[in-house]
């Protein structure tokens, strides 16, 4: 067996290390979007495909009799590619997708928006001091409505005028999680932050900023998952991961 792992995830770092200890032949891939991930254990390999051609000849080329896809629930189009290229090449295909994030009706003060640019939008009219969390590819959609508002960017990388110009006065952060609570209520005291946007990213590595939010009184402005809607049979953890590819003949 040989195992393709679509990663760039925390998800699939762990597999990746359960997979290497079982003595699975398993090659993790990264987009190469930051400038130093954090590495899988095993092999490796970053950049894209060039779409879903250069993917079919992937498969076929390395001879790939299963893929994984671990990639962030946001990261649609490589989703979409490993559909098109395992349905073609007949190749197995298997997403992991984390459990969203929820609330309790009547908790905290969360409001559940379908794209960036409704965030930007319901984030300008909740408050003026607004805490931006969606990552640096997005900042563009957040640039107009938020122009005069007091705004911090916490992105890994630093922000360059080829992702987005910032209005004057916005303050960029450079932190990469996981996150703890303690951290994450410093700096929303620190900015005064009234407003968080996030994406329904789940898992528990960025979690704490939205604990920190509720106990804060901050509003929460939510960006939903889009949805994929391929009939990829998808689970929510490593372990049937793991159950997945021992069933697999082969
Ligand atoms: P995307 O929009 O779905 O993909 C854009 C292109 O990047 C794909 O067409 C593909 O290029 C390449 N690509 C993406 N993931 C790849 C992978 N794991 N291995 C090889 N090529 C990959 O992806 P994105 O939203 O920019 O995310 C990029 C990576 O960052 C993903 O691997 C994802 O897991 C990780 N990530 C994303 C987010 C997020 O919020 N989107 C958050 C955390 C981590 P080709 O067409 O040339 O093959």
């Amino acid at each position: 067996m040989s195992v393709l792992l679509l990663g760039g995830t925390a998800e699939a770092r762990a597999l990746a290390q359960v997979l290497a200890d079982e003595g699975t032949d398993v090659t993790s891939s990264l987009a190469g979007r930051v400038r130093r991930p954090r590495l899988p254990v095993g092999e490796t390999r970053v950049g894209g495909f060039g779409g879903v051609e250069g993917l079919v000849g992937y498969l076929a080329s390395e001879g790939v009799t299963a893929v994984v896809d671990a990639t962030h629930p946001f990261a649609t189009t490589i989703s979409a590619h490993a559909a098109v290229a395992c349905r073609r090449t007949q190749v197995p295909l298997l997403r992991v997708a984390r459990p969203g994030w929820s609330r309790e009706p009547g908790a905290g003060r969360w409001h559940w928006v379908k794209d960036h640019q409704e965030a930007a939008e319901t984030a300008a009219r909740l408050g003026s001091r607004v805490l931006l969390t969606t990552g640096r590819q997005s900042l563009p959609r957040f640039t107009g409505a938020l122009a005069s508002h007091r705004v911090v960017v916490r992105v890994v990388d630093p922000v360059d005028s080829a992702d987005s110009v910032l209005p004057a006065g916005w303050v960029v952060v450079l932190d990469r999680g996981p996150y703890t609570l303690d951290r994450e209520r410093a700096l929303l005291a620190e900015h005064a932050v009234e407003v968080l946007v996030t994406k329904d990213s789940g898992g528990s590595h960025t979690r704490a900023k939205l604990d920190a939010a509720d106990e804060l009184g901050v509003e929460v402005v939510v960006v939903r998952r889009p949805e994929q809607g391929d009939g990829v049979p998808t689970v929510s953890d490593v372990d049937a991961v793991v159950q997945w590819l021992r069933s697999l003949p082969g």
